[in-house]
């Protein structure tokens, strides 16, 4: 069984479908991959799955629960996570605040007073805060007002207040759009590391066909909302659907 599952999903807004019967399947452990021009509904999808949009249509199945209808928070907390994007991070919170919030948050629903007196909570709270800042590379960003921070330290403190809500399985949309080269390669150090050190399952939105060849096990080609190809980043490469639709032929 995989682990997470949509069956003819649909979405429409007004007259427009952005999503048109996308069936897609993602295994424990799988770096699954979603391309596709502007505007084909890669973000939808996500939203669609992470409970910020509710689907006109379809079924969505997440380590055999179904996900219709639950919200966002009910969602992450089964283990579905996904990368904030930067509107979510605190401006004048420093890097090391803004991934606890997401991290306490996480445990206990809200920031509550009552909670700030459980030490044990607290402990474990700052504990999975170190290892995030060194998986992320911020260690010595760490007391840094995250509006100060350079562009390519303020996408990876989006993934890394993702990781603080602890998922099994992460959404990233398009997490190296406006990078220079060094730090799409750290970003994609940081993608391996998540899939080999932290056992986790990744579901990628990226237009850099470099990197999504380089790290996909499986790639889902979408053009207007519908599934037009899938399969292993050799049969992407080489299917004609894909390359009329998307890769210039
Ligand atoms: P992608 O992420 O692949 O670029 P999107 O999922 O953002 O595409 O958008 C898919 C289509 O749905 C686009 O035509 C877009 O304009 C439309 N769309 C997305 N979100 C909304 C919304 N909240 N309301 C109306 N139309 C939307
Ligand atoms: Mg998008």
């Amino acid at each position: 069984m995989p682990l997470l599952e949509t069956r003819n999903l649909t979405k429409t807004f007004g007259g427009l479908k952005a999503l048109d019967d996308v069936t897609v399947s993602v295994d424990q452990g799988e770096l699954v991959s979603l391309i596709g021009p502007n505007g084909a509904g890669k973000s939808t999808l996500i939203n669609t799955i992470t409970g910020m949009l509710e689907p006109t249509s379809g079924e969505i199945t997440y380590a055999g629960t179904d996900l219709i209808g639950l919200d966002p928070f009910e969602i992450a907390q089964l283990g579905v996570g996904r990368s904030f994007q930067t509107a979510s991070i605190f401006p004048e919170l420093t890097v090391r605040e803004n991934i606890q919030v997401a991290a306490f948050a996480t445990e206990h629903g809200s920031f509550t007073v009552n909670f700030l007196s459980r030490r044990d909570s607290y402990d474990a709270v700052r504990d999975r805060t170190d290892h995030i800042l060194e998986t992320i590379e911020l260690e010595d960003n760490a007391g840094a007002v995250a509006e100060s921070l350079p562009y390519g330290d303020k996408r990876r403190l989006e993934v890394a207040i993702g990781l603080a809500t602890d998922p099994d399985l992460m959404f990233m949309d398009e997490p190296t759009a406006g990078m220079s080269p060094g730090e799409t390669e750290m970003t994609v150090s940081l993608i391996r590391e998540l899939l080999a050190d932290w056992n986790m399952t990744i579901f990628l939105v990226e237009h850099d066909m470099d990197v999504i060849f380089d790290v996909s096990d499986r790639i889902f080609t979408l053009n207007d909302g519908a599934i037009i190809a899938k399969g292993t980043p050799d049969e992407i490469k080489s299917d004609p659907a894909v390359r009329e639709a998307y890769l210039g032929g």
